[in-house]
């Protein structure tokens, strides 16, 4: 169930041809994931330390989140190339994407600072760099925690088997402890959800909310555009959260999650104004 940056670049092409709304989205993220392929080249390799194992009981993960052995240096060299390719396109935010390629070049530590505070998910953090930058923070948050997708890649296939994603079943993931931000239906029908941090897909139960527990069925739904059925949002009425699905069973070729989660921006705002978030 991995998923790697070679694959995301195999079906850019037709998706973009099956959602042309899309086109330029998935453009700018592949030249994101060619960046990704050439740097993650020199990474280093992470030191399998001493861990213990997850633990399915209590739901411990195998690591916490803000202490993940993340390979800085690599991550911000990347984020500079991000910062660089894009600086050089029509966007309107071109100044701030610049701005922030010359603070990674001058202020090594200041990319590593950034990096930790999106694994830290400190939002007050995450908007006083943006600030800094003059960029918006959610588009700095998703540059920072795309630009740590090779490092996460590495960790995933050096710690596969210490995890156990078949047997898991709770909301958070089993690596990296961090929410899902899409999931999907097998074609067996079995679901799975998607790490927004670390990528690892686990199993969890078919009826109830990942986000709070909540399996009382009156009090949870579902909502699918008509144009496309296969594509739907889950919510919960308990915590008014929401998760994007794919259901495989009813969708061809089915799109690798992190890049499903690029086109179907459509699914937020029908969430968004279902009141959901
Ligand atoms: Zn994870
Ligand atoms: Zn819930």
């Amino acid at each position: 169930m991995r998923e790697h940056i070679h694959d995301q670049l195999a079906v850019i092409d037709r998706l973009a041809e099956q959602k042309p709304q899309y086109q330029a989205a998935l453009e700018s993220y592949r030249q994101l994931l060619e960046i990704m392929q050439e740097a993650s080249e020199e990474a280093r390799d992470v030191t399998s330390a001493n861990l213990p194992q997850p633990d399915k009981q209590s739901g411990r993960p195998l690591f916490e989140r803000q202490a993940l052995p993340i390979d800085f240096k690599t991550a911000s060299k990347i984020l500079a190339g991000f910062m660089e390719r894009l600086s050089q396109s029509g966007r309107e935010d071109r100044q701030g994407l610049a701005n922030t390629l010359e603070k990674l070049q001058t202020e090594p530590d200041w990319g590593t600072a950034l990096l930790q505070c999106v694994l830290d998910e400190d939002a007050d953090a995450l908007a006083d760099f943006a600030r800094q930058v003059n960029l918006d923070p959610e588009g700095l948050g998703f540059l920072a925690r795309t630009a740590m997708s090779p490092a996460m890649e590495r960790l995933r296939s050096a710690f596969a088997g210490r995890i156990d994603p078949e047997n898991w079943n709770h909301g958070h993931c089993p690596l990296c402890g961090s929410r899902p931000d899409m999931a999907c239906f097998t074609s067996s029908g079995k679901r799975y959800l998607h790490c927004e941090l670390c990528g690892t897909q686990w199993a969890f139960q078919r009826i109830g909310c990942p986000f709070c527990g909540n399996a009382d069925q009156e009090r949870l739904g579902y909502l699918e555009p008509e144009e496309e059925t296969g594509f739907r949002v889950y919510f919960c009425k308990n915590c008014l959260k929401y998760i994007k699905t794919i259901d495989k069973r009813e969708i061809e070729e089915a799109p690798p999650l992190v890049l499903a989660d690029i086109v179907t921006l459509h699914l937020d705002l029908i969430a968004l104004e279902a009141s959901y978030g």
